[in-house]
This record gives C-alpha cells, structure tokens and sequence, in this order.
C-alpha cells in the first residue's frame, strides 16, 4: 500500500477511546512469477450504521455487502481490516476474528470474484498482517504487509520469513542501524536489473551488506570490452562468454554474509512479459540499465505494482579535442508521491519506440535524425560513484537515518563537485504516476520478443575450446573449496 493509503487507514482504525474498530478497503492483484501481492487501491469508510464499536468491533453484513459492490464496480476485490490496539507485531487470528472473515469470504467472492483479504494493525507499533481467503476453511498468510513511502516500512510475518541469524562477519554492519533494522533489511528481496558495471558493484555490497536473498538480471555475455568496468570479472569468464548474471553470482557468494546466502539469477529481458512478471516477485528494484525501454518498464512497475525502484545513471561529456568536459551521475528511488523518471527528465518516452526498434543503435538513422548517439563512456573510476549513490538510495529507503527517508532526486556534478536536489515534482496528469497501485492491469510496456532468447540460446548451445573449459573447472574447485572454509 501507498503511505496516503496506510495513513488514512491507520487513522481510522486507531482510535483516540483505544477501542478497536473495524474498515474496508479495496484492492487488486500483481501477480509475479512466484508471489501475489494484494494493492491496497481504495478506502470504503463506514458510514454510521455500519459498523458496532464495542470492545470487539463487527461489521455488519450491509457494510460488507456496500463496500462489496463498490468494489465490483472499480474491477477490485475487498478487504476487512481491524485493529488490535494494544497489540505489538504480526498478528494471528482469534477465534471470533477466524469466524467474522471465513463468515464474509464468500460474500465478498461472489460479489467480487476475488478472494477475501484480511488485515490487522496491531497499535502500539502500527504493525499490519494480512492473510489471503481463498476458501472458506482456512486463510492462507502473508509473507510480509509492505508500506511503500520513501520510507520503506515492513512488517514480517516471522514464521513465513525467518529472521535471518547475524553471522560473525556481520558485525559491523549492525552495530550501523542496530538489529530491528538489520533484520529487515535482510529478509528483503531486492533484484538489480542489469549487470554491468554499477549493477555488479551494487550486487557484491549488498550481499556484503546481509541480504539473504537478492535477484540478478541480465542476457548479456562478458566481452573483454567490459573488463576495463566490471570490477571482478576476469578474462576467463571473458573468454569464456560467461552470462554476467553468473559472474554476478560468483561475487555475491564470495563476498555474502548471510548464512544461507540466496542468488537467483535471471537470464530473460525486462522488457519481455516473463521479465516483468520476475520482476513482481520482489521488494525493492535496482535499475542499472541504461536503455529507454527496459527503464520505461521499470519506470512503470514502481507506481502501477508498489514496488520501488532505485535508478540512477552517469553521463561524461567530452570537448571536440577529446579532452574531458564534465561528468554528471544521478540518484533517485521511484516511490508514489516522488516524480517518476519521464517527470524527472530521465527517461524520454518519444526514445521507447525507437529502441524497441533497434535505432539507437543504428548508425544510418542517428545521422538522419540528426541526434547523438547514445553516450556509452563510463570509467571504473566514476561508476563506483554511481553505485555509491544508488546503495546510499537504498540506506535511506531502508535504515531511515535520522528518521528521514529517500531524498529528493540528486544530480552530482563532477567539475565543480556539487551536489543538487532536483526541484521537479510529481506530475499530476503523468501517465505513469496516475496509474498507481493498479496492478495486474498495467499498461503492457513490455512484449514478447525473441532476440535475447536467441541470445541466451546461442550461449548455452555453443562449447569453448578444451583449454579453457579445463581452467574453469579448476576455478571451479577451488571456488568450492574456498567457500567451506568457516
Ligand atoms: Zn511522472
């Protein structure tokens, strides 16, 4: 759910008698490869008749059957929601509360065709829990109940998600933000879309960092044109064309310290339904690409499915004598209420079609156009910057220091060395920002395509020479032996 959603909820079912109350709301589904996810959409407040407030506060059956209809009406399904306000944490079901929900289940399945979802907030530390009914038996429980705000808050369902142990070589890092923080951010799932130099950075420190789960995606082979950036991959995976997503694993386990540590590497496009259905199955997005296409699919997902997107870039710009003019990298993490990057001026939605075209890459059309090709200077030297601000994003949107969350968008200029806040603001009529929370019915940006399968394809069907598969099978086993060594 969006803060605005959270607030007006919380402030209605936290009341100043310290009673407990009772509200519905409607939501819809992001279905992901492997997890579904219930966007909070609407608050259906009760009007006087609707509700009993008297220890344990009822809904009656006309409210449930109102707030069912209405939610029809916008194609959502509904949830009923009460609070525990003594309460600390993830919350179970009572006996009563079991009944109520079961009891409603299937009015709301009827009305609405979608399953009931029940939420409790329990009021002394404003913790929510949720549980799907999918029949009327038994519910089936949440992972985790996320508040996307730029202020990431979430509570976890214990059991559903284990607190991650703090390991030895953890240390350090908790004593930063303390364990409640530590624990949070470990059991987040955070993919980085793309691989190359910042998106390898960013994936070695977070696995550095505790995460006990993080997510890699990328087509692309290594080429010896990326050694001079992608800091740890070397020239055998270069010769041997490895998948970065593999060199990115590689890394990530040798640098993690979560005990089990989990890398899912994901071979497929963003740009492609099967990526952005990946995609859905996590918490919080790094974008690392630089491409229009794939930024304006991720530029989507973090308003339409709640998902927030960290994004930043570099730009260096050269005199005509080829001597270095300036350097300008970005940070900004998209979240509702923050302008997204078309707002931003960072994604330009003329360039999308173009690229789905193949031509930005084509020299012939660059020169008719009259337009610059694509800036693809980067130096190892200012990539680290780049990955810098980006994991800085993610500090912010997670650990809260100083209480504050992710800043204004930044923008870091290399020859004065100045850092800005950029004063661009939400955009009311944005075509992205007004369709959020809405779910599995996202405008379809990406599309079904082959070329990078045929990439993938040609990898795994092609052999290299006898000479190189042997030392990498000697990589191999001392790469396994190195990682038993406690
Ligand atoms: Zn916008």
């Amino acid at each position: 759910m969006t803060e605005e959603i959270e607030t007006a909820m919380r402030k209605h079912l936290i009341r100043d008698d310290g009673q407990e109350d009772v509200l519905i709301a409607s939501y819809r589904l992001s279905t992901g490869a492997e997890r579904t996810t219930a966007l909070i959409r609407s608050v259906i407040f009760p009007d006087e008749h609707d509700r009993h407030v008297h220890g344990n506060a009822s809904f009656t059956s006309r409210y449930v059957l109102r707030a069912s209809s209405e939610a029809q009406t916008l194609g959502d399904g509904v949830a009923v929601l009460h609070s525990h306000p003594g309460a600390l944490g993830w919350q179970g079901l009572s006996r009563m509360d079991w009944e109520t929900e079961s009891e409603y289940e299937r009015v709301a399945r009827r009305i609405t065709k979608m399953p009931l979802l029940g939420m409790t907030l329990a009021g002394r530390d404003t913790s929510w829990s949720a549980r799907f009914w999918f029949d009327k038996s038994t519910p089936t429980w949440a992972e985790s109940v996320r508040a996307v705000s730029p202020k990431l808050a979430v509570t976890w369902n214990d059991e559903l998600r284990q607190i991650p142990r703090v390991t030895r070589s953890q240390q350090r890092t908790v004593s930063s933000w303390g364990e409640r923080t530590q624990a949070s951010i470990a059991r987040l799932r955070v993919l980085i879309v793309g691989s190359g130099s910042v998106g390898l950075d960013v994936a070695q420190r977070l696995a550095a960092t505790g995460l006990a789960t993080v997510g890699v995606m990328d087509y692309d082979a290594v080429e010896a044109v990326n050694l001079d950036r992608m800091i740890g991959a070397t020239r055998l995976d270069a010769a041997l064309g490895r998948p970065k997503v593999d060199v990115a694993a590689r890394l990530m386990k040798s640098s993690a310290t979560a005990e089990p540590f989990e890398v899912l590497r994901h071979e497929v496009s963003i740009t492609d339904p099967v990526g952005v259905s990946t995609a859905l199955d996590y918490d919080v997005i790094f974008s690392c690409v630089d491409r229009p296409w794939p930024r304006a699919v991720l530029n989507a997902i973090a308003y339409s499915d709640l998902i927030p997107v960290i994004d930043g870039g570099i730009a260096l710009d050269t005199f005509p004598d080829g001597r270095m003019r300036n350097g300008i990298w970005r940070a900004h993490t998209l979240v509702p209420g923050s302008p997204c990057m078309a707002c931003l001026g960072q994604l330009v939605v003329g360039d999308i079609p173009l690229d789905k075209e193949g031509l930005l890459d084509d020299p012939e059309y660059i020169l008719g156009a009259n337009r610059d090709a694509p800036s693809r200077q980067n130096v190892a030297a200012l990539s680290a910057s780049v990955s810098g601000a980006l994991l800085a994003q993610f500090v912010s949107l997670t650990a809260h220091p100083g209480g504050r969350g992710t800043p204004a968008p930044l923008r870091y200029i290399l020859s004065t060395h100045t850092l800005e806040h950029s004063i661009a603001s939400s955009g009311q009529y944005c075509p992205y920002e007004t369709r959020t929370a809405i779910g599995d019915a996202r405008t379809p940006i990406a599309e079904h395509r082959d070329d990078w399968r045929a990439i993938v394809h040609e990898r795994t069907t092609s052999k290299a020479q006898i000479r190189l598969r042997a030392l990498a099978a000697v990589e191999n086993f001392l790469q396994r032996r190195i990682s038993r060594i406690r």
